[in-house]
């Protein structure tokens, strides 16, 4: 049953709140129950933990509708271990990896007539979140945690098709040596904007981070990790401990193997990224982006794959993986999680 007051076609990447939302607190060394509400407010102390010092860490992930109307998350259960190890980084309490997949069980069988139409190719994006809610004046963490996890109905990301971006290497960092950039937190993305912006008013799509150390080695954008192609067809993602696990990353680099690609993940100096034959950002919104151009101060990196499509090798995991999301193509064991 589709929501009569959603144009779906139209759907963009904006929050819209929906019917139901999950909600269960930390309190006294233990997690309560979860339930879902219809209030969209969260109301806590004006001293709480995540508004003074910044405790928390979250996780995004999309429901879909199949091509044969089965209703799907996509690997919940990655994120939920990703959300577990993020909050423990944050000396949070993490939220038990079940009660997370109840989660978004419920949520996502409570806004059925939320989630996007397969044929629009939009999905119902979940954003489990979770953060401190007691007061902390002296530095330590709270005592008090919610966790809370919502969705919102998105569009397809390739509306207008699929084109490669442009992007530049920052003169900023997105993480410190031995700090966070690996946890989903925050924080990483309250310092990410300023770069952010700086790229846009430049007529940059995108920031290059560096590894912050020797800014010789490529990391990642402010949101989606890095796959290269060689002009072998192997494929090839950089390796450092500041770089954000991603979860469609590490699902492309299992499918790359499965098809029969020579997969690497090792550090990747910014001097070799012009002798790849395709470079791509992968992350949960978009599965794989195009990057078309890289601009270091002014000296012009153009991928062979170029500027108007994506390329061959890089068309083909992100043809796999969509396939295998929407239904059409068989998924690996445990990738995908029917909810009636
Ligand atoms: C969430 C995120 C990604 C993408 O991860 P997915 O699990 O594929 O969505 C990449 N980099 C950063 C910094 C992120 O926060």
């Amino acid at each position: 049953m589709a929501n009569a007051k959603v144009d779906w076609a139209n759907l963009g990447f904006a929050y819209q709140p929906i019917s139901k939302r999950y909600v269960a607190n930390y309190k006294d060394g233990k997690w309560g129950s979860g339930v879902l509400t219809d209030d969209p407010t969260v109301r806590i102390n004006e001293c709480a933990g995540i508004l003074q010092y910044c405790q928390e860490v979250f996780e995004g992930l999309k429901a879909y509708k199949t091509k044969d109307g089965r209703i799907v998350a996509f690997r919940p259960d990655m994120n939920a271990e990703r959300m577990y190890d993020s909050a423990k980084r944050l000396e949070m309490p993490p939220v038990p990896k079940d009660m997370f997949l109840e989660a978004v069980d419920q949520v996502v069988a409570a806004n059925k007539d939320w989630i996007p139409p397969f044929e629009s190719g939009g999905a119902l994006y979940l954003r489990p979140y979770l953060f401190a809610s007691g007061p902390v004046i002296g530095v330590k963490p709270s005592d008090e945690y919610q966790f809370r996890l919502f969705g919102t109905p998105v569009g397809s990301y390739f509306k207008n098709g699929i084109k490669p971006i442009t992007l530049c290497v920052s003169d900023f960092d997105r993480a410190a040596p031995h700090g966070t950039g690996h946890i989903k937190a925050g924080l990483n993305y309250a310092m990410s904007l300023h770069a952010y912006m700086t790229a846009h008013s430049n007529g940059f799509d995108e920031n290059m981070f560096l590894d912050p150390a020797t800014r010789t080695y490529v990391e990642e954008t402010g949101g989606a990790n890095f796959l290269f192609v060689t002009e072998e067809h192997k494929i090839v993602t950089p390796k450092s401990d500041s770089i954000l696990p991603s979860i469609t990353r590490r699902s492309l680099m299992h499918i790359a193997e499965s098809l029969g690609y020579e997969t690497e993940q090792r550090p990747v100096r910014l001097r070799e990224v012009g002798d790849f034959a395709e470079a791509g950002l992968c992350g949960t919104a978009a599965v794989i982006c195009p990057v078309g151009k890289v601009v270091d101060h002014g000296k012009e990196i153009c991928l062979p794959s170029g500027m108007e499509k994506m390329g061959p090798v890089l068309t083909k995991l992100y043809e796999t993986l969509r396939g295998i999301q929407l239904g059409t193509i068989e998924a690996p064991e445990g990738w995908i999680r029917e909810i009636k």
